[in-house]
């Protein structure tokens, strides 16, 4: 079982459901925190003008946002947490906590299993089809939704 006082319990290889992914090394129970997704700080504005939207092209970064104002940007000083894939159907979540963000289990994990939260990514323009076509999800999960963009309420 693992002892949070250990390096993060997971290794980074290639993942089948897309490039690297985090695979547990130990049982991990739920409600475990693994690790700070790490990275530089930036506004939305630098993030946008860092990685600009092209249309038609499918986007790939390491951003997180964890406000309206602070963008996480693990490409620059991040850690593994970087490689953690996007699931439908997670068994991590993703907490933001006095501006941090922390990847935590929310259900019971086996030895091999690959870590995953759900992105739920939120564009400002529309969740059009077009959108959601540059944010493919792949996780493979019954529940699917085919991207990693968010259900906008
Ligand atoms: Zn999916």
């Amino acid at each position: 079982m693992y002892d949070a006082t250990n390096s993060p319990p997971f290794a980074v290889r290639p993942s089948p459901m897309q490039g690297h992914g985090a695979f547990a090394t130990h049982r991990i129970p739920a409600g475990t925190r693994l690790v700070e997704y790490a990275g530089e700080r930036l506004s939305p504005q630098a993030a946008e003008a860092r990685y600009p939207d092209v249309a038609g092209e499918r986007h790939h970064t390491f951003l997180f946002a964890i406000d309206d104002a602070v963008v996480i940007d693990a490409a620059v000083n991040g850690n593994d947490a970087r490689w953690i894939n996007h699931s439908c159907d997670p068994n991590c979540d993703a907490v933001i906590e006095d501006a941090r963000i922390w990847i935590e289990t929310i259900r019971d994990i086996q030895v091999g299993e690959e870590l995953a939260y759900d992105y739920a990514f939120t564009l400002p323009e529309r969740h059009s089809p077009a959108a959601k076509q540059r944010h493919p999800c792949h996780c493979r999960a019954a529940s699917c939704r085919g991207t990693m963009l968010a259900k906008k309420r």
